[in-house]
Order: structure tokens, then C-alpha cells, then sequence
């Protein structure tokens, strides 16, 4: 079986330093297993999305040399989305809600009041052809719900070990709006399906995530992927990231002169067994690479560590590698 990645950044925005850690972390595996990287782009958000940031990110990942071996969008996708979504209909399995976001605020506080958790009360299952008929008459339109199985979602992580979600205390996730459009969570695993993605690598964030997205792998007749969800990045002082660090991009990383295997050792190394040492190639950090050299802890990120890696990375550099980046400093 070959090794199949994707890095799937949306482009809202730059690449920024925890952006920059899942690509390594996906790039460096799927290296040190011969296998293949590639670059999504995660446009479903069309009014949020931007060439320019798409553009950026692509521009990025290049001066790291995380080049990739396969790339697409999502905005690509969307006749393939709606096909999904009319095989889980008919399964009924997504269903029409016609909440406002007014009301579903108001039920949420009334259960919270209740002592009972948030979660969507599911009323909309109850309606029938005819409730449906008189509030579209009303000009509401639906959005759609995935019907989770309120059962648990398994798996073994290779960072986190066994995992285990209790679908029945989360909300059905939306996974189509009102107008129409795709939130991420169905596009995502259509695509990981398609391309035949062996891993998914990504923060802690995508837990609860994933326990909605394994039960829509198997209700569109798909084997869930191995995942790994990495402990999310903190600041030195063991706090969250700073503001500074939180949207540090690596444009204002390159701008300010640091060299990208300071970047790249750096964020290789911290949360794992191994020191934080330079490193020459990224080919270098893959054959170090290992999951089980992480750690479930956050990991820290300390910009004077990466301001000693980039020392001793420019003091190892001939001078006439190192004299066009001269002229760049301030
Ligand atoms: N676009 C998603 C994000 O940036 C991708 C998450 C995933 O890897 O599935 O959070």
C-alpha cells in the first residue's frame, strides 16, 4: 500500500506557523514512507476564499521545498459534493432543518438551563412532507444535517492512541447551508475518498471532527483512513500562542530573514523525543521522522530557539549563500 497524505489549508488566510507544522508533519511521513503528498486547497468557503492567499500558500510551501505531488481544489468539486449528498439522502441519513440560527440559540440555553448538554434536539426529524411544504411556502429554505449514529466512533490514532467519540453528546454536524453551499466536514471526506488518502494528519482541533467524519466514510461505503491528530502549538512561556506567534506567517518569517530549515527543524522537532537540532534537509528530517517520537503534550514554540537554529544554520552557510540574504535584513 502506498502512503497517501494531503496538507488541505484553506485559503482565508496566510500560511501560518501551525499551518506550516501539518504540512511538515505530512510531508515528512509521507517521505519517509516513499509516499505521496498532496497539496488541497480548501476553497468551499467562496466569499472567504482568495487567489491571492491560495497563491501565497503555494508560493510558501515552495521556499520550504514542501513541494507536492498532486494538487486540487474543492471549488473543483461541487457536482461531486451533491452527489454525495443525494447518496446520503437517500439513505436518510442527511436531513432538512429549518431552524434559525435565533432559534437554535434559544433551545441551547434552554437545555443548558436544563443541565443538559447543547446538543441539536434533532426536532427537525419530526416534521413531515407537509410541515416541510408550508415552511418552504414561508420562504425558509433548509440546511442539512448528517444523522450520526449515537453510537461511538473508534479509532486508533498514532499520536493519541485509542479513541473513542460518543456521537449521541455532539450535534448532528450541518453539513450544507442554507444557500446552498458545503461546510467542510462532507467535501473533506469526499475528497479523502476520492484520492484514496491513506492518512489523515492533523491538529487536536479535528477530534471531534473526526468522530462525525468516520461515520460519513462508512455511510458513503468507505473504509475510514489511520489518523493522527497532533498536539496543537504553544507559546514559550507554556501559555497559548501569543498574538505575535498565533499569526506569525511565513511570509513575515521569510521577510525577517529566517532561513527555512531553521523553520522546518524547529517545528519538526518540538513536542518530540528527539533535540531541537539544526537540520540541512528536509530528506534529513524524514528519515528522523516517527510518530512515536511524539508527545501528547502541547508543543512549544520558542522563537529565541528558532532564533539560535537560524544562527548556527547562517554561520554553516558560505558566504556567497548567505549574501543576497544580506541585502534582505532590515
Ligand atoms: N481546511 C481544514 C483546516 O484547515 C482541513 C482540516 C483537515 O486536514 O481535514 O482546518
Amino acid at each position: 500500500m502506498t502512503v497517501k497524505v494531503r496538507f488541505a489549508p484553506s485559503p482565508t488566510g496566510k500560511l501560518h506557523v501551525g499551518n506550516i507544522r501539518t504540512a511538515l508533519v505530512n510531508w515528512l511521513f509521507a517521505k519517509s514512507q516513499d509516499g505521496v503528498f498532496v497539496l488541497r486547497i480548501d476553497d468551499t468557503d467562496l466569499e472567504r476564499s482568495t487567489k491571492e492567499n491560495e497563491d501565497g500558500i503555494r508560493a510558501d510551501l515552495s521556499w520550504l521545498g514542501m513541494t507536492w505531488d498532486d494538487t486540487f481544489k474543492q471549488s473543483e468539486k461541487f457536482d461531486r459534493y451533491s452527489q454525495a449528498a443525494e447518496q446520503l439522502k437517500a439513505k436518510g441519513l442527511l436531513y432538512a432543518c429549518y431552524e434559525t440560527p435565533e432559534e437554535l440559540e434559544r433551545r441551547k440555553k434552554i437545555a443548558q438551563s436544563r443541565g443538559k448538554p447543547p446538543v441539536y434536539d434533532r426536532a427537525a426529524l419530526e416534521l413531515t412532507a407537509d410541515d416541510r411544504k408550508t415552511l418552504e411556502a414561508e420562504g425558509r429554505k433548509p440546511h442539512w444535517r448528517f444523522k450520526l449514529s449515537g453510537g461511538r466512533a473508534e479509532w486508533n490514532d498514532l499520536v493519541r492512541g485509542q479513541q473513542s467519540i460518543d456521537t449521541a453528546s455532539v450535534s448532528d454536524p450541518v453539513l450544507i447551508r442554507e444557500d446552498g453551499s458545503f461546510l467542510y466536514t462532507m467535501p473533506s471526506v469526499v475528497d479523502d475518498i476520492d484520492a484514496k488518502i491513506t492518512h489523515v494528519i492533523r491538529g487536536e482541533d479535528h477530534v471531534t471532527n473526526s468522530g462525525a467524519q468516520i461515520e460519513i466514510f462508512l455511510a458513503l461505503g468507505a473504509q475510514p483512513p489511520e489518523m493522527a491528530h497532533m498536539p496543537l502549538l504553544i507559546g514559550a512561556d507554556g501559555q497559548g500562542l501569543s498574538k505575535r506567534l498565533g499569526s506569525l506567517s511565513a511570509e513575515q518569517l521569510r521577510n525577517e530573514g529566517y532561513e527555512p530549515m531553521a523553520i522546518l527543524s524547529l517545528l519538526a522537532k518540538i513536542g518530540t523525543s528527539d533535540p531541537v537540532e539544526a537540520r540541512e534537509s528536509l530528506a534529513q528530517l524524514a528519515m528522523e521522522f516517527a510518530f512515536s517520537k511524539m508527545g501528547r503534550a502541547p508543543a512549544r514554540f520558542d522563537e529565541n530557539e528558532l532564533n539560535g537554529l537560524n544562527a548556527q544554520i547562517v554561520h554553516g552557510m558560505s558566504f556567497d549563500a548567505v549574501k543576497p540574504r544580506l541585502a534582505k535584513l532590515p
